[in-house]
């Protein structure tokens, strides 16, 4: 939404966090315990009972659902986030800011600066009331990104069109555990529609106000906030900090999705057969599955096949994934192993090198002859 700032404001510091981004390596928690859920809640409970953070407004007796929507309400909070003159300068807890560089990885395959905090941006209310007339405040976080940035989502889910607007889209991830995602201004999208996605893979590519809108809305059915509402109550019924949905993430106790330890895919193809070798450290005794797509050809339909089997060793091969007697020369077969169930349409997306971007969690491979 503020694009308009990045310009003015963002464009030295966003090379030099680039630059700093590059270099360090940045240590990201992938689960989280109930004990840490417990120490998240104590943290925010010291910070917001020091005065001095707060401006010396009273927030001590709040609940904890009101500090995790006031914590990271002003860019000025994040490490190296915008400091635009709000009201509270003082950054977030370490071990609040780690779940924001946690999604900021997820996302982005790094930490990335915000230069528009959740709901109580005062800034942002008064950049948008002087654009528009009238003040409007934040439903989500805006997260620095130059045009052509790699999205991805944070969450597992199905996806849907939130704002089909060419050059400015909108795509939601309807997330497994109830919230709605909502991942605005891309150039482009990567996922097809009302299809499942797991968390880690591409949704699209930023587009020219060099910024990710990152929303959450506590519903699968999208409330039209389009970015900001003149109410905060509303927005706050409606929405949930980003930092709040994704703390609940990393501290639910679902299973973790399985990832390879130095996973690779190799397939193979011939005149009858395509084969797929995969390999890895700790791939014995686990049930793997693999997943083949191939377009339409001639009056051939486009296809899936999926198989599932365990691993007799750190490597299984799977052979004739086609099984129909004979390939298709010129075509591209793509193929995905993971180590958990793969989602029906996962190949179709004709992704090859997955596997980073996946967290570990799929191996995508193309073949043709
Ligand atoms: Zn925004």
């Amino acid at each position: 939404m503020k694009n308009t700032w990045f310009a003015r404001k963002g464009s030295l510091r966003f090379y030099q966090l680039l630059i700093s981004g590059l270099v360090a390596s940045i240590a990201v928690n992938t689960t989280l315990t109930a004990s840490a859920q417990t120490s998240l809640e104590t943290s925010l409970r010291s910070y917001f009972c020091n005065p001095a953070n707060t401006n010396n407004e009273n927030w001590c007796n709040a609940s904890t659902a009101q500090m995790w929507d006031r914590i990271g309400g002003e860019s000025a909070q994040f490490i190296n986030g915008v400091n635009s003159g709000d009201r509270w300068q003082a950054d977030m807890p370490a071990d609040v800011y780690n779940v924001y560089k946690s999604l900021s990885t997820i996302i982005f395959g790094q930490e990335r600066y915000v230069n528009s905090g959740y709901a109580y941006d005062q800034s942002y209310f008064d950049w948008y009331k002087a654009k528009y007339g009238v003040g409007k405040w934040h439903a989500g976080l805006d997260i620095a990104a130059p045009s052509g940035t790699s999205v991805r989502s944070a969450t597992s889910g199905t996806t849907t069109m939130i704002q089909n607007a060419s050059g400015n889209y909108f795509i939601g991830v309807k997330a497994d555990d109830g919230k709605l995602w909502i991942y605005g201004h891309l150039s482009s999208y990567s996922v097809a529609l009302n299809t499942r996605v797991n968390a880690g893979q591409l949704i699209g590519y930023t587009n020219g106000s060099n910024h990710l809108h990152l929303e959450v809305q506590n519903t699968h059915t999208y409330q039209p906030t389009y970015g900001a509402h003149v109410d905060r109550g509303w927005l706050l019924q409606v929405t949930i900090s980003p930092l709040e949905a994704y703390a609940q993430r990393l501290t639910s106790t679902s299973p973790s999705p399985l990832a390879f330890v130095n996973g690779s895919s190799r397939p193979y193809i011939d005149a009858n057969f395509i084969n797929l070798t995969v390999s890895a450290s700790n791939l014995a005794g686990k049930q793997v599955y693999v997943q083949m797509w191939r377009p339409a050809v001639g009056s051939n339909p486009a296809r899936e096949w999926n198989y599932s089997r365990v691993a007799p060793s750190t490597s299984i091969t799977f052979q004739d994934l086609d099984g129909i007697g004979g390939t298709f020369a010129g075509v591209d077969y793509y193929t995905v192993a993971s180590l958990n169930p793969i989602p029906p349409g996962t190949a179709a997306l004709r992704r090859t090198a997955c596997y980073t971007a996946t967290g570990g969690q799929q191996l995508c491979d193309r073949v043709r002859r």
